[in-house]
């Protein structure tokens, strides 16, 4: 028998009995005559004391220990006399008797403890020992409860949990798609799916219902911070449902796991239109921890002689509440380098403080006067002690500008509380989204979403500015500022869907060969039908109050896209790349290691 108890389970009321641990070793002490081991396995850390003068063959295992050695440990469980009041097994140890070292380990690369000496790259190679950290430990203990929890409560609403192929053709979806070469199909391939999303659909019309599932996501997209090549999503689908059924079931599926994995009692979720998000706060994922919302100053700010803001499409600030004082001359300066960064690009920032002894200061004091500026700071409600900064320029660029001036304003003030939990429903997006660029629509949400209903005729017979103004039935959920779930209501008919190919530049022929299969599922009764994905990695990191979807992934990859504890991608054999048919060039030089 390898343990009686875990290593988190002995407590006060356990003195007495013999029990048998199994673990490893976090850490050894030698005092005088004892040797004091903590072991640790998922559940926790329990100490144990040998004796090391009363049992020379136990001295001398004892001695042999080192960090990370997997051990068992047989002894009686008695009351410490220098209790540990940080663990919950801190009031017992276990006078050890008897010991088996089960595998001995080398010396770890880094410590395996809260806070780990080990950087990422190695963290990373060693993964099977990061794992072993508590912290990261808890993470995935807590991914695999959210993910628990939300079959439980999907099953009770009588969703079915259907897999779907991962074998799939490449239809791009915005990204780029991971193929795989097919071995009995020369010259041909598969694609991994960026979701499900047409199966899912085709299990509507298939007549499944209610649909989910908890399931791997491929892009090949450029790693930004905190995007994995692959990703989970909890992917859901139902029939016969209007935007407003789907809003409220899945309100309740983020309240029920936000209650079972953490105790949390989310209140009902507003909701705010996509145009209202951008007016307000400059982006359709706003963080509501926080207000410091927009006002726009166009009819305060205009027509007084300050060319910048004459010659600007919107004029828009923020009021930082009690930051007037706090900002130097040199401070301001900063902040505007910060925002003049071409990740950002604004052209300038203007600030009024709204002085604390009643006087104003202000980088454009020259053009405006007092009664000027205190109009504006009217309009923010600011108070003595406030200070207002404001851009200006082209309205879309503006917004966004300033959405990360709040962004960073709230960091700094220490508005994003940990804790604090703001979800929203943001709805009512646009249709479609034209690209200057490439002089094309875009789907914003994706090709297979419906406009609304009131304008399905305008879409139909609409001319080109008026499909930059159509609105779908899609909706994201918004928490703490990231998007963690967006879907939409899809078209169900043919030759909505047939139009809505054709605005995005495919031609009927490009259409069929993609997506005829769709096409033609909707041709044998295909039932009104919606649905969304929820981010799995993300909702995990957001509702453990962390930034990193990483620590949520038991085998991440690196920025590069790497597992480097396998080291893959690889090369692969010149067999394997015959039998696929890929007839490349291989360099001979080519590094075999
Ligand atoms: N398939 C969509 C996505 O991956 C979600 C949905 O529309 O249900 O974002």
């Amino acid at each position: 028998m390898y343990r009686t108890h875990n290593c988190g389970e002995l407590r006060l009321e356990h003195a007495g009995q013999e029990v048998t641990l199994s673990g490893w070793v976090q850490i050894s002490r030698d005092f005088g005559g004892l040797k004091f081991v903590d072991l640790r396995d998922r559940y926790g850390i329990t100490q144990l004391v040998f004796d090391m003068e009363d049992n020379a063959d136990l001295a001398q295992q004892a001695r042999q220990l080192g960090r990370e050695f997997v051990i068992r440990a047989t002894g009686k469980v008695r009351e410490r006399t220098n209790k540990n009041p940080n663990r919950a097994t801190g009031d017992v140890e276990i006078e050890v008797t008897e010991l088996t070292i089960l595998n001995a380990s080398k010396v770890p690369p880094f410590t395996i403890e809260d806070e780990t000496d080990g950087g990422d790259d190695l963290r990373m190679k060693y993964r099977y020992l990061d794992l072993r950290r508590n912290p990261v430990q808890q993470n995935i203990i807590f991914r695999s409860k959210v993910a628990i929890e939300s079959r439980k409560y999907l099953a009770e609403q009588g969703f079915l949990e259907i897999e779907t192929p991962f074998l799939i053709k490449s239809t791009p979806e915005g990204a780029r798609d991971f193929v795989v070469p097919s071995r009995m199909n020369p010259g041909q391939f598969y694609a991994l799916p960026q979701s499900p999303q047409t199966f899912k659909q085709i299990l509507m019309v298939a007549g499944m219902d209610k649909y989910f599932q908890i399931v791997k996501c491929f892009r090949d997209e450029d790693l930004r911070a905190d995007r994995q090549p692959e990703f989970t999503q909890i992917d859901c689908e139902m029939a016969f449902v209007t935007q407003e059924d789907i809003l409220n079931t899945f309100e309740g599926l983020t309240k029920h796991v936000f209650k079972a994995a953490l105790d949390v009692e989310l209140p009902d979720f507003p909701r705010m239109s996509y145009d209202e998000a951008i007016q307000r706060f400059g982006s359709d994922k706003p963080d509501l921890r926080f207000g410091m919302e927009f006002f726009e100053l166009n009819d305060v700010a205009q027509g007084k002689g300050f060319g910048v803001f004459d010659s600007a499409e919107l004029v828009v600030g923020i009021c930082a509440e009690g930051q007037a004082d706090a900002y130097s001359n040199k401070d301001i300066k900063k902040l505007t380098e910060w925002m003049q960064r071409p990740q950002i690009g604004a052209k300038g920032l203007v600030y009024v403080k709204f002085q604390e002894d009643g006087s104003i200061k202000s980088s454009v004091g020259k053009f405006f006067s007092d009664e000027d500026l205190q109009a504006w700071g009217e309009k923010f409600g600011a108070k003595k002690g406030d200070m207002l900064l404001i851009l200006s320029g082209e309205t879309d660029k503006t917004r966004k500008q300033l959405n990360e001036l709040r962004l960073e304003m709230g960091r700094r003030m220490d508005l994003m509380k940990p804790g604090v939990y703001k979800p929203l429903w943001v709805v009512d997006f646009p249709l479609l989204e034209w690209d200057e660029d490439s002089e094309r629509f875009h789907a914003m949400h994706h090709p297979f979403t419906s406009p609304k209903k009131e304008d399905v005729a305008r879409m139909l017979d609409g001319d080109h500015e008026t499909m930059k103004s159509l609105r779908a039935d899609a909706y994201d959920l918004v928490i703490n500022g990231a998007e963690i779930g967006g879907g939409s209501i899809r078209i169900h008919d043919r030759a909505l869907q047939a139009k809505n190919f054709q605005l995005l530049g495919f031609t009927p022929e490009e259409a069929e060969y993609q997506f005829g299969f769709l096409m033609g599922a909707f041709e044998y009764g295909a039932p009104p039908h919606g649905g969304i994905a929820f981010g799995f990695d993300r909702l995990c990191a957001i509702m453990s109050g962390q930034q990193s979807i990483r620590d949520f992934i038991a085998f991440p990859k690196n920025n590069q896209g790497r597992d480097v504890m396998i080291e893959a991608p690889s090369l692969i054999d010149d067999t394997q790349l015959d039998e696929l048919n890929l007839k490349l060039t291989i360099d001979p030089t080519r590094d075999k290691e």
